[in-house]
């Protein structure tokens, strides 16, 4: 009785062999044909095998093509699976990485971690910022998007590994553009301050001077009158400064107003050239006027651009003090051009010189200046819906003109 017992008892065992037998021939020659994907791990417990169901091609081309690391971790933190772009991320071969532990290229992903993260509720949104270290050594800003995948072989991990680097420095340079934005404006708000005060006394040191002028007492010595000359001279260099710096605030607030009336341009310019013959009585300009020419604009404001262009001439003609100033008809502009035979400036330079504050180094240790003057003009000039342009050849001088709309 034990003995047939026995006897059906190895036949059942014998039928159960075959079948699992039967099983594992199919799975291997599965994995044979690459009908099934498979890996297999060294755990403690000896050998395991995971397979992946590749019924899906066209999804995993996908993930194996996409921009970002897309891997499958085991419970204990083993990579089961990695497309090429992770294999990138972690400087390695994608060989070499299967069946590596995640841990080494992130760290703190240990089975004890993974496990927390596997029982965490909500683990779809689970996103973390991490770092990870590559084969060679160097760290690279990730985040990591988990969610859990069940398998045939039990709960895996998959994640999505996305490189941050490019992400944080676009953070950082939007940082340093706001901070930089943010000082200009504190800049331009104090220059703005600073030259409504620095005008208050100015223009009561003004007042004096005149006062002390005009004081009609024989018993002033020369050498006092000649004191308060100089004085006026230097006050009336401060005054143009200080007035520069608030027009270049003005521009920058986008304040720069001023009315417009029928200005005869000759006319202008002659005035013009009159007050720089007491500014600067060394220096000979001569006035080539085709006509009269009428423009609408403020004729302070354009003289200011004309007397822009002469100082300039004055300031980088070192050597030949001569300037010619043409007004002629350009179409329906009428052309104010100033023709110095000075330093002349290079292309490059040329390109910046109606910018804020810009100014040709050469040109500082020839004269003074906040490189303020072309940027009103042009700003002027654009006001008047005109243009102002610069023709300079260096080492021999430069023409600076302005086309301005003629009205009859
Ligand atoms: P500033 O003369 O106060 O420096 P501007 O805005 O009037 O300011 O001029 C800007 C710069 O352009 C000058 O510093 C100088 O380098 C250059 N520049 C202007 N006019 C001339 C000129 N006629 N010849 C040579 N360089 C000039």
């Amino acid at each position: 009785m034990q003995y047939e017992n026995t006897k059906e008892q190895l036949e059942a065992e014998l039928a159960e062999l075959r079948h699992q037998l039967e099983e594992a021939t199919d799975t291997i020659e599965a994995i044979r044909t690459g009908m099934v994907d498979a890996l297999v791990v060294q755990g403690t417990s000896g050998h395991q095998i995971y397979t992946l169901k590749s019924a899906d091609r066209t999804f995993r081309v996908l993930i194996e093509k996409m921009q970002q690391g897309a891997v499958t971790l085991n419970s204990s933190g083993v990579i089961l699976y990695c497309n090429s772009y992770f294999a990138d991320m972690c400087a390695i071969t994608l060989d070499e990485i299967i069946g590596r532990h995640f841990d080494e290229f992130i760290g703190g992903y240990t089975a004890e971690k993974l496990s927390i993260v596997l029982s965490a509720e909500g683990l779809r949104d689970y996103k973390t910022k991490e770092v990870l270290t590559t084969n060679s050594g160097k760290e690279m800003p990730v985040q990591l998007s988990f969610t859990n995948l069940d398998m045939e072989d039990g709960t895996a991990l998959s994640i999505i590994c996305t490189d941050l680097t490019q992400q944080i420095e676009a953070q950082n340079k939007a940082a340093d553009l706001t901070a930089k934005t943010e000082m200009i404006k504190r800049k331009d708000e104090f220059i703005s301050i600073a030259s409504h005060e620095l005008k208050t006394p100015m223009t009561s040191l003004k007042a004096y001077l005149q006062l002390i002028s005009r004081y009609s007492n024989d018993s002033i010595p020369d050498q006092f009158t000649m004191l308060i000359t100089k004085a006026s001279g230097s006050l009336n260099k401060l005054e143009i400064l200080v007035n520069d710096l608030l027009d270049v605030s003005k521009i920058q607030a986008g304040k720069l107003n001023f009315s417009k009336t029928k200005v005869e341009i000759s006319f202008l310019v002659r005035t013009c050239i009159e007050n720089a013959g007491y500014m600067f009585p060394d220096f000979k300009l001569r006035l080539d006027a085709e006509g009269d020419f009428f423009v609408l604009g403020n004729q302070e404001r354009l003289e200011q651009v004309v007397m822009n262009m002469i100082s300039n001439a004055v300031k980088y003609s070192p050597e030949n003090r001569n300037a010619l100033i043409k007004v002629s008809a350009d179409g329906d502009m009428v052309r104010i051009a100033v023709t110095d035979y000075g330093i002349g400036m290079t292309e490059l330079q040329l390109g910046k010189i109606f910018d804020r504050f810009y100014r040709v180094d050469e040109a500082s240790v020839l004269a003074g200046g906040l490189g303020m003057g072309l940027y009103i003009s042009e700003e002027i000039v654009k006001s008047h819906e005109g243009e102002m342009g610069v023709v300079s050849n260096l080492g021999k001088g430069s023409t600076f003109y302005v086309l301005l709309p003629s009205i009859s």
